[in-house]
């Protein structure tokens, strides 16, 4: 019978996996994801490329451990107040990548130059801090910086990704990365011509197509899969 915390739990691990093996994660970083009973399934304080489905720990709205052996991630509380804050929010993935950490610190965000791009048109907002998030109360500052949007850049810090489902949240983890990346290529170029609203708002609609996602995750899942 279909389990849909086990789907999420799969879902989640084999995430991990290309996330790793496509060199966005290094020894620190998290997953987590909504589940319909509103506890929250979270990889646990470890390196999230390394983590096997035993790994998972489930936590609370607050952050405490209700189940597995792991112990949760020191930054756990950016987490639980983008679920608070964001009811549409079902997945979070946070990261360390080194472009995240150079576009942020060039203090505009992500400009729109490429398609992978699009997703991020209505703003990366950057949270204007390196401290980590091990309270609630910057947990809650970083929810209000992400406001509204599907990403947040945290100044020498990293960055991190909201979604509704994790195959998106896995487009949008990669796609964040590989825009800041083109940007820094960019960047030595001279002035740079960016998408318009229009341009995005209308491939934006494009992307909403059941099943937009397919083909470009079962690409990054044959990379990690025999
Ligand atoms: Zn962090």
């Amino acid at each position: 019978m279909f389990d849909p915390i086990e789907a999420t739990k799969e879902k989640m691990v084999l995430a991990c996996k290309v996330l790793q093996k496509q060199r966005v994660l290094d020894g620190y970083g998290h997953l987590t994801a909504r589940l319909p009973d509103g506890r929250i399934l979270s990889t646990p304080h470890m390196p999230p490329g390394k983590v096997a489905l035993r790994d998972l720990i489930i936590i609370d709205k607050e952050g405490n451990k209700l189940e597995g052996l792991g112990e949760p991630n020191g930054e756990t509380a950016m987490h639980t107040s983008i679920y608070k804050a964001r009811s549409d929010v079902q997945c979070i993935l946070h990261y360390h990548p080194d472009e995240l950490v150079a576009v942020a610190a060039a203090g505009a965000g992500i400009k729109v130059i490429a398609n992978c791009g699009v997703p991020f048109y209505r703003g990366t907002p950057i949270y204007d801090s390196p401290v980590l998030i091990r309270s609630h109360q910057l947990g809650d500052k970083v929810a209000a910086t992400l406001g509204d949007r599907n990403a947040v850049l945290l100044r020498g810090h990293g960055g991190t990704v909201v979604s509704n489902d994790l195959d998106t949240l896995l487009r949008l983890g990669l796609d964040l990365v590989r825009s800041a990346r083109i940007q820094i290529m960019a960047a030595p170029l001279g002035a740079l011509k960016t998408h318009s609203q229009e341009e995005c708002e209308q491939m934006i609609k494009g992307h909403d197509r059941p099943n937009a996602n397919r083909r470009y995750i079962d690409y990054y899942i044959s990379e990690v899969v025999d």
